[in-house]
Formats: C-alpha cells, sequence, structure tokens
C-alpha cells in the first residue's frame, strides 16, 4: 500500500486543497500518514504570502532529500502558491523533486498525473522491500506534469476512464499486498475523518491589495458551481464532518457560474441541507460584505455559525488606501456594527498588518482605536513582509524594523488581554461546543459556535464528533477550559 503525508504550509485554502488531495488518494486505495518517515509520496503545500515561510520551505525540502536516500521509492512533489511561479527553480535545484503543480494550475491534471505516479510508487516500493540492495531504475516517469499529459489522451472523459482503471489497478494490488504482510487494519476513510471539513468554493482574487501576491499565483477570481459545491458538503456530512468551512481568498464576492447565484444564496442553500452540522466561512471581503448575508446567518443559526473572521488589516484611511483595501476604518466598523446589531454573541477575528510601508505612528494608533472599538475574540497579526511583483514592493519604507517590531508585539500584548477578557465573560455559562479530538488521554478539544477552543476534562474519546454542553470553568488567552455537563 503506497502511502502519503501532506505537508502544508499557509492559509486556509491551502489545507482545503490538500484535503481535497487526501481524499482523492484515499479514493484510490493509498493511505495517509502523520510523519514524513512513514511516508512514499510527500506533497508539499507552498505559500507565498510572507516571504519567511518560503525559506523555512528551502530547508524542508533539503530534509526531505535525506530521507531519500534510505527510500529510493519515496517521491516528493510542491503544489500550492510557490509552485506557481518558481516551477524551474525547484526543478532546477532540488533533484528530489519528482512533480511542481502550481495553484493556478488545473487540478485534474495533478490528479491523472498522481493516479500513474501511485503505480509507479507501489511497484518499486515492492521490489524494494524484496530486495533494498537492488537499484531501481526503472522508475523514470516525467518530471513535468504538461508533457506528461501532452503523452496521454486529451479530454476530461478519457482522463477519468484512465485514472478508473488504474484505480482498479492498484486496489487489486494492495489486496495482494495486504494478503501477503497483514498489515494493520486502520481503514483510509478514518485516516481523513476528520470531525472538520475545508472545501473551497471559490480560487483566485480580483482585487490586487497592493501588499498581496495572491492575485499573482492563483489567478483571477474563479468561482465553483454551487451543485458541485452543495455535493461537496453532502458528501463531507456523510462521512461524518460536523463543522465544514467554505472557503475562498473573497468567500463573499462568490457567484454561481451556472445560475448567477451570490454567496448569501449559496449558504442559505447549504443551509438547508439535512444534518446536524455547523458551517462557516472565509476569508470574507469587507468592502464585498451586505446587510443581507448576515441577516441569512442569523436566521440560520446555528447551522450557519455566528462566526465571522473579517481581515481589518489597518485602521488608518491612509494605509487602507496605499493598500488598496477599498475601505476606510468608518466602513469596517459600520459593518461590524451590524453584525453585532443580528448576532451580538458573534465570535469576530481579523487579520492586521503592521508596519505597511508609509505607516507612521499615528497610522499605527488608528488600527489600535479599531481594535478597542471592536473588541476582536483574536487577532492573526504580523510585520509587513515584501513580495516580489506587488505594487507595495516599490514603495519608500523609513520604518526602521525595530520599530515595526515594538508596534506588533504591542499590539499583541493589547490583544491577549481582550481576548482574556472575551473569554472570561464565559465564566459559569454553558456553551454547546463540537468535539473536535483527543488532545491526550482525559483531555479533549472541542469549539464553540463563535470558533473559541474550549478544553474538555473527560476519559470519554467517544464524545469526539458529538455536539455537548460544556460548562467552563476557568480560561487562558486560548483556551477556556470546562466540563460536560449536558450528553
Ligand atoms: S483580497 Fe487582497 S489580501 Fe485577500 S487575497 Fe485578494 S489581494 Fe490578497
Amino acid at each position: 500500500m503506497v502511502t502519503f503525508f501532506n505537508k502544508i504550509y499557509g492559509c486556509q485554502a491551502n489545507f482545503a486543497d490538500s484535503q481535497g488531495l487526501a481524499k482523492f488518494l484515499v479514493e484510490l486505495g493509498c493511505k495517509q500518514v502523520m510523519a514524513e518517515k512513514d511516508a512514499d509520496l510527500i506533497i508539499i503545500n507552498t505559500c507565498a504570502i510572507r516571504e519567511k515561510a518560503e525559506q523555512k520551505l528551502y530547508s524542508y525540502i533539503g530534509r526531505l532529500a535525506e530521507l531519500k536516500k534510505d527510500k529510493p521509492h519515496l517521491k516528493i512533489g510542491v503544489i500550492g502558491c510557490v509552485a506557481s511561479y518558481k516551477k524551474k527553480e525547484f526543478y532546477e535545484y532540488f533533484e528530489c523533486i519528482s512533480f511542481v503543480h502550481g495553484a493556478r494550475e488545473e487540478i485534474s491534471a495533478l490528479q491523472g498525473y498522481l493516479a500513474e505516479l501511485i503505480l509507479n510508487i507501489q511497484t518499486a516500493k515492492s521490489l524494494f522491500l524484496q530486495n533494498p540492495d537492488s537499484k531501481i531504475k526503472y522508475l523514470k516517469q516525467d518530471r513535468r506534469l504538461k508533457k506528461f499529459f501532452d503523452k496521454q489522451a486529451t479530454g476530461s472523459d478519457q482522463i477519468s476512464i484512465s485514472r478508473l482503471n488504474l484505480t482498479e489497478q492498484i486496489k487489486e494490488s494492495n489486496t495482494r499486498e495486504e494478503e501477503q504482510i497483514k498489515e494493520d487494519d486502520t481503514t483510509e476513510s478514518e485516516q481523513i475523518s476528520d470531525v472538520r471539513a475545508m472545501i473551497n468554493i471559490m480560487t483566485g482574487c480580483n482585487k490586487y491589495c497592493s501588499y498581496c501576491i495572491v492575485p499573482f499565483t492563483r489567478g483571477r477570481e474563479i468561482s465553483y458551481p454551487m451543485s458541485d459545491i452543495l455535493n461537496a458538503v453532502k458528501k463531507d456530512i456523510d462521512r461524518g464532518a460536523k463543522d465544514i468551512t467554505l472557503i475562498g481568498q473573497n468567500v463573499n464576492s462568490y457567484i454561481d457560474p451556472q445560475t448567477g447565484a451570490r454567496f448569501p444564496e449559496l449558504l442559505q442553500k447549504v443551509a438547508s441541507l439535512e444534518g446536524d452540522f455547523w458551517v462557516r466561512f472565509i476569508s470574507p471581503h469587507p468592502q464585498d460584505m451586505t446587510k443581507d448575508l448576515f441577516q441569512v446567518m442569523a436566521n440560520n443559526r446555528p447551522k450557519l455559525t455566528a462566526f465571522l473572521h473579517f481581515p481589518l488589516q489597518s485602521g488608518s484611511d491612509t494605509i487602507l488606501k496605499a493598500m488598496n483595501r477599498n475601505y476606510t476604518s468608518a466602513e469596517f466598523l459600520e459593518k461590524i456594527g451590524w453584525i453585532k446589531e443580528l448576532m451580538p454573541d458573534a465570535g469576530i477575528t481579523t487579520d492586521i498588518i503592521v508596519g505597511f510601508p508609509g505607516e507612521t505612528e499615528k497610522d499605527y494608533l488608528a488600527t489600535r482605536e479599531v481594535m478597542e472599538k471592536v473588541q476582536f475574540d483574536q487577532i492573526y497579526s504580523f510585520i509587513y513582509s515584501k513580495r516580489k511583483f506587488t505594487k507595495a514592493y516599490n514603495m519608500p519604507d523609513d520604518c526602521p524594523q525595530e520599530e515595526k517590531a515594538r508596534r506588533l508585539s504591542e499590539l499583541q500584548m493589547r490583544q491577549r488581554e481582550i481576548s482574556l477578557d472575551q473569554n472570561r465573560k464565559n465564566i459559569g455559562k454553558t456553551l454547546k461546543v463540537l468535539v473536535e479530538k483527543e488532545l491526550e488521554p482525559g483531555k479533549l478539544l472541542a469549539r464553540t459556535e463563535g470558533n473559541a477552543r474550549v478544553l474538555i476534562t473527560s476519559n470519554n474519546a467517544n464524545l469526539v464528533g458529538s455536539f455537548v454542553g460544556v460548562k467552563i470553568e476557568s480560561t487562558t488567552v486560548v483556551n477556556m477550559s470546562g466540563t460536560v455537563i449536558v450528553l
């Protein structure tokens, strides 16, 4: 049996892409593993948002190259945003890389390629296990997916037929292998039966914020058909998912390519599906946020959760303009007012960039002011990271790095106090939570409708995947803690 490991850098969209690939590989008969050393195939999903993440990626690939020395059939592939614009470099500098697939390329091409690759790995692996000293010479496969596809029959029907045949071959071969070595009896579907599911409803972005590389790596917005999305949600509910996140770079500019339906209609349709589950979405753009969307959420609670990740980026109108965000701080606050009016207990989180080129102390304090007004539950805050291709790359920036670091540290310190205060408000209350996983014996991790983390003291691991009532007894900045009082 071929085993695979997903390494994911970056955002929830990458997580959703990797989760989708994992499902595809499991359907092919592969098994997901939790450590690189146990894998025959490693797929790295890359992030280009910050330079630091890119540097980390290169040293990670370097470490993987070592693994290949003891396992010649190991294949390593790179997908995602960095793969979009550094394909040539990956092939040139990393001999260990077998394939590179950018975020803008067709996922069906990658799937077709993987289906054949899995067969090759399987053959090589069994030969290697029989005779580890033998040299595996036949594992020649085109490193370039395009070249691979030029050799295949074109047309999606033919691709699916060839994939089906491959699936059958892989499964047949797996059966033989299992008969021989009687591996563990963990089924593949159990490996991905996470209670959380991520579903990409669109990709790309038309906004061109001046600091962001995403429109260059993922291309312009493409929304997926609503019927496909509803089917994907149903499938995840059927396999036991209870917390579904709909994902898009600009989730609320979604438009169904077949019917023209907008995001609120999609949410309404998802909420009408049978089952006991929660739905969230990330990330909406403040510019496209309309009151009717909040109304749909409020009308369909708790299936549509009272949770909003609403990226502010800056509270200064000067900086927002330089960022090309297309809203003012007053407009942002007005929209926050709508959600608080319709769902006063909603969990609200945000993204903030500190030290954007030209940010003065006054601009920074304007961001702090918005934070005070909103009282976010959590923030994800970073120092501005310069990215090639973006408009901000050439903007003059006279603010020293130490000053940016001071601003970030002060802002995060204040947010920790706010988060603690927000969590403290729940002490003594009973909250409905979804139990996500067992962290360690006697300790379960759960989440509230507002996406806050709750640690539960319980030895009952069977609660994973259930909605339960928890009485909150104490809290830290990040985790509330309590005991189950309603089963
Ligand atoms: S909205 Fe702005 S920050 Fe978000 S993906 Fe598009 S360009 Fe990037």
